[in-house]
This record gives structure tokens, sequence and C-alpha cells, in this order.
């Protein structure tokens, strides 16, 4: 079975619509109107993630200067999942210290994983991913730009 597999695609839009209404309607906004989308012009590192599991694509660029992420964008094609979480995700990170964007990953993942050591509410619109937690096999597009982004901040400078 391939990620173009119909019967997929089809249990992918019915997870879709089972999510909370709350959590569909921040996914679908993102997917929709997409939050620095793109490429940058001279970025300090630049990673691309795959999820084959579903097809999924993500490529993150970002400048890294002085311990902070002064910009970031993202490209990416796939699932509505994946790439609102990218969106999400380059929208929480743009401007923070390294450090901190280094945390609020491992706070992702651990929401993502059910961990109870993380308030969901505390990573405001983010928890709407949380949602994502009831189809298992949809945890890792959402993932798959969080761990893109720690591979990108990974890489030497
Ligand atoms: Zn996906």
């Amino acid at each position: 079975m391939t990620a173009d597999d119909p019967g997929r695609r089809a249990d992918y839009a019915r997870q879709e619509a089972e999510l909370d209404e709350l959590y569909r309607d921040i996914i679908l906004d993102h997917y929709r109107h997409p939050r620095r989308k793109g490429r940058l012009a001279a970025p300090t590192a630049t990673h691309e993630g795959l999820n084959p599991l579903c097809g999924d694509e993500v490529t993150i660029e970002v400048i890294v200067r002085d311990g902070r992420i002064q910009d970031i964008a993202y490209m990416g094609s796939g699932c509505s999942i994946s790439q609102s979480s990218a969106s999400m995700m380059t929208e929480a990170v743009h401007g923070k210290p390294v450090a901190e964007v280094r945390g609020l990953i491992a706070d992702f993942t651990a929401m993502m994983r059910g961990s109870d050591d993380i308030d969901p509410e505390s990573l405001g619109d983010l928890e709407a991913l949380g949602g994502v937690r009831k189809f298992p096999v949809r945890v890792k597009c959402a993932t798959l730009a969080w761990h893109t982004l720690d591979e990108a901040l990974a890489e030497p400078k």
C-alpha cells in the first residue's frame, strides 16, 4: 500500500473529520493559509524531512544568529496535519532563542507521545495537534516538521 492508496486517503479524510471541531478549524486554517511558507535567501541551515508512512515532505530553512532563530521558512507537501504543523511551528519559534526552541520541541513531542509531564494548554494553538494522538499512525505527520527543525538546529554552522 502506498501513500496514494485511495483506501488510505479515505481513512485519513475520515480521521481528520473526526478531530474536535475547534482543533480541526485551527489545523485547516494553517493548511489553507500557511504562515512562513517559502524559502529564505541565505539560510544558515536547511534540513529535509520525510514521513514515508504518509508521503509527507517538509524542508525547513533557518537563519540562526546570536543564538536566536532570526528567520525561518518551510516548503513541503503532504497531508493537512503535516503541513499545518510546519506552519504552526514556524510561527511559534520565529525570533525565539534556540535554547527556548529546543525546549518547545521537547514539550511538543512529549505532548504527541501522550506524556503526563506536559500540560497541552501551555502550548497554545499547538494543543490542536495533540488531538491527532487518537490516530497513532498520524502522530508522525504532526511531529515531522519538529524533528526536521531539531536536525536543522543540530547542523554545524
Ligand atoms: Zn501525513
